[in-house]
């Protein structure tokens, strides 16, 4: 008898019995990035009733899956908003520019499209191999900051999510001496408008899972020929690194920032460190002078086997 004809019905259990669990993960996939938006825009008050939310879309699969999962959001929503897409086609070499109108379009969604050949300055006033990052990003604010308002957008939604943020954190810590992330909701810094992130809850890998499930038309993020930010690339290879050798580590991260405790950090701007006294009353978060933790202290009689840090000191 024919092995193939014998086979085929166990071949055809398998293929259904595959496409039924890609099913369950695309649908638990749908579930959580839908949870984690409506959560972030609800924690952070992102949205409220009446606004007109401008989606920054360039194309890429992140500003994609924030215009798809607001444009399902506002189906279901109980306040009434407004959606207006907007892309920025900054005249790079290349820039397919019917691919996000076909797109748009398609989605039933208003948008934008403004045209402004920052490309061309960026070229002119940059000298060559210098990165072009800093001042192409500056003009492409000042750029969107003025269509908010000439659109009578009342909030700006970016595509940053979870690992953008986390990675903003550990740039700003390595390379700036600071303790700065990226916020969920904050005035844009020309005081006029109010820019939100409600992907802040979302990680990456969750993003290109739905890009590709969704077949986004996604346009290449390198049409301008610059390199993506050395010490960007670092970090990021730090985050995926911990992500896939220590499971959570990345989370807490995340959570930690939402979960400040200035008393036991450093700023003066912060906290009083200069006018504090002891008031004789216990003082939740009060110092425990001790970490419960901490190893008790310096060795009394430690040999020399034990304080040595390194076995070639
Ligand atoms: S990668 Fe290119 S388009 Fe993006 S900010 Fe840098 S210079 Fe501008």
């Amino acid at each position: 008898m024919n092995t193939e004809v014998l086979l085929q019905p166990a071949i055809d259990a398998d293929t259904k019995a595959a496409e039924k669990k890609a099913e369950h993960e695309i649908n638990k996939l749908s579930k959580r990035l839908h949870r984690q938006v409506g959560q972030a825009v609800t924690d952070y008050n992102m949205i409220e009733d009446g606004d007109k939310v401008m989606v920054c879309v360039s194309g890429g699969k992140d500003s994609y899956a924030l215009l798809d999962i607001l444009i399902n959001m506002k189906q279901r929503a109980p306040i009434k908003f407004d959606i207006v897409a907007v892309n920025l086609d900054q005249k790079q070499p290349g820039f397919p520019e019917d691919v996000l109108p076909t797109y748009l379009k398609s989605r039933g969604v208003d948008f934008h499209i403004e045209t402004q050949d920052t490309y061309s300055i960026v070229k002119r006033l940059i000298p060559e191999g210098k990165t072009t990052c800093s001042l192409c990003s500056r003009l492409r604010r000042g750029i969107l900051y003025r269509v908010a308002g000439e659109l009578g957008a009342t909030k700006i939604a970016l595509g940053h999510h979870r690992d953008d943020i986390v990675t903003t954190l550990f740039l700003n810590m390595f390379f700036g001496s600071r303790m700065k992330g990226m916020p969920p909701k904050l005035v844009s810094d020309d005081g006029k408008n109010v820019v939100i992130r409600p992907l802040a809850y979302v990680r990456e890998p969750d993003l290109v899972r739905w890009a590709e499930h969704r077949e986004f038309p996604i346009i290449p993020c390198n049409l301008c020929g610059s390199q993506e930010n050395l010490q960007r690339v670092q970090v990021k290879a730090m985050i995926n690194d911990w992500d896939r050798r220590f499971p959570g580590r990345v989370e807490n991260v995340f959570t930690a920032m939402g979960s400040i405790v200035p008393s036991h950090m450093m700023d003066k701007k912060l906290f009083p460190f200069e006018t504090i006294k002891a008031s004789g009353a216990p003082v939740e978060d009060g110092d425990i002078a001790f970490d419960e933790d901490e190893a008790c202290g310096t060795p009394a009689e430690a040999s020399p086997s034990v304080i040595r840090l390194h076995p070639n000191e």
